[in-house]
Formats: structure tokens, C-alpha cells, sequence
């Protein structure tokens, strides 16, 4: 099964949280048999702006580093792009950045809330229990625009907000409906995050009731691992293509050169 799937959603030191150079990625992922491994570290900013991503500077080093794990594993395909935040109003930042080197795909994410507080950070996890529906109503929100925004080859971790197990009352599909519906919309594909298996919420992002909507749409689905640390390369992926093939999923996406191609889930 891991033959027939890439893993392409991984970070690298650079980024001031993750441990393990892509040399080392792509050791694990050699071993493992994956089939494409790809790097998306956090994109930098114009400016410096938080402590969790490259500075522009460390740019030519973070392809330089993939280009050694290329070198040194030349029977594994290994990808690289980013993962940006999306920020409303920043967007002419990402058409930049998508000019400053030949990606094979940039990721959306929404991590900051356009009021600017991070919703998957532990400092802020008091806010969660006081309003989880007002922090859900303003991220969905944004992820719509992310993906209206068409600047992504797929997005990221889709119910980031859960990270902490915290979520409305009632059925949630009320939030992921306007999403699926753009996702269609824009032809835009989504991944199946297995770190969530590894947070508090002990689930994968999104719910199986997005994924099974996204299906319903004709959403195509990656699945990605968010690995900061060369144990977690493809961690939990026969879990989630078994997920994803119950939802009704037969394929996946590669991505090169931002031109995406659909391989069978063995
Ligand atoms: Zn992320
Ligand atoms: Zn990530």
C-alpha cells in the first residue's frame, strides 16, 4: 500500500519546531517504501514574523537540503514545495513566493485567525473552552477564502480547531458544508493530516463527516503525515487509506510541478 502513496506534507529544522534534515526524511522513507516523499516547511514571511518558520534568507538553504536527500536517495522521487499560511489580504506574498523557485506544489493552511491569534497554539487553548463557536464560525470563514483564493494545490489539516479535543455542540457539518462546497467549486483538493491522531483530539483531520461530504462532491484527497521528525514520514497511513477508501476514495494525488496526476490506493 505505502508503494502506491506519497507523503508530501513534511517539515524540516528550518522551521524552529520539527527535528530531522530531508536526508534523514528521506532515509525513513526509503526504507519504508513510500512512494513519493515531498517537503512543504512553513513559508517565509516578507518580513520577520514568528518563530515558527524559515526566514526568506533560509530559502536557497531549505531547497539546497532537499537537494542532498535527492542526491542521496536517487530511487525515491522526492517533491518539494511549502506550506503557507494564508493570511486575508497577504495573498500577493504567496504569488511571490510560488515565482521564487519551481515547486511541485503549494499547500494552504489557515493558522492565524484574520483577528491574528494562532488557533493551533497551546497558549491560547483557554479561548477554546470559552468560545468554541465563535472560533470556528471566523476559521471556516477564512478556509473558504483560502481555497477560493486558488493560490493551493490542495489545503491542509481541514478542522485544525479540534486540536486540543474541543468543538461546538451539534452537528458540525453546518461548518465543513460551505468548505466542501468551495473545495468543488475550485477543483480543490484536501488532505487527510493523520497528526491528528497524535494531538489532543486523537483524530485525524478532517472528520470522517468531511471526508465523506468531500466524496460526495467529487473532492479529490492527498494524504499527508505534517511529520516534524523522521518517525512520524507516513505514520498512520494504511489507517487513513483504509479511511479514505471506506469514504469511497479509489486514488490519490502526486503533485509535479504543480501539475497533479491521480495514482490508484492499492
Ligand atoms: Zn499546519
Ligand atoms: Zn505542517
Amino acid at each position: 500500500m505505502l508503494a502506491s502513496l506519497a507523503d508530501y506534507h513534511t517539515h524540516t529544522p528550518l522551521c524552529r519546531h520539527a527535528e530531522g534534515w530531508p536526508i534523514e526524511l528521506a532515509r525513513v522513507a526509503a526504507g519504508l517504501g513510500l512512494g513519493e516523499l515531498g517537503f512543504a516547511d512553513h513559508n517565509p514571511m516578507p518580513e520577520p514574523f514568528d518563530d515558527w518558520r524559515m526566514l526568506i534568507g533560509e530559502l536557497p538553504r531549505y531547497i539546497e537540503s532537499v537537494e542532498q536527500a535527492r542526491a542521496e536517495f536517487p530511487q525515491l522521487n522526492i517533491k518539494i514545495g511549502l506550506e503557507c499560511d494564508f493570511i486575508v489580504g497577504h495573498e500577493q506574498w504567496i504569488e511571490k513566493l510560488a515565482g521564487l523557485h519551481d515547486w511541485d506544489y503549494l499547500i494552504g493552511s489557515v493558522h492565524y485567525l484574520p483577528d491574528g491569534w494562532e488557533v493551533d497554539h497551546p497558549k491560547y487553548i483557554s479561548r477554546h473552552k470559552d468560545s468554541a463557536d465563535a472560533i470556528w464560525e471566523s476559521y471556516w470563514k477564512t478556509y473558504v477564502q483560502c481555497i477560493e483564493s486558488r493560490l493551493f494545490d490542495f489545503v491542509a489539516h481541514p478542522d485544525l480547531p479540534k486540536k486540543f479535543g474541543i468543538r461546538p455542540e451539534g452537528d458540525l457539518r453546518r461548518y465543513y458544508e460551505p468548505a466542501v462546497a468551495a473545495l468543488a467549486e475550485t477543483r480543490t483538493p484536501f488532505e487527510i493530516n493523520t497528526a491528528g491522531w497524535r494531538k489532543e483530539c486523537a483524530e485525524q483531520y478532517p472528520a470522517l463527516d468531511f471526508i465523506a461530504l468531500a466524496h460526495s462532491a467529487g473532492v479529490p484527497l492527498v494524504i499527508s503525515s505534517d511529520a516534524h521528525t523522521p518517525g512520524d514520514v507516513a505514520a498512520g497511513f494504511q489507517d487513513a487509506a483504509t479511511l479514505a477508501k471506506n469514504c469511497g476514495y479509489t486514488t490519490t494525488l502526486r503533485f509535479t510541478r504543480r501539475t497533479r496526476t491521480a495514482v490508484s490506493i492499492q
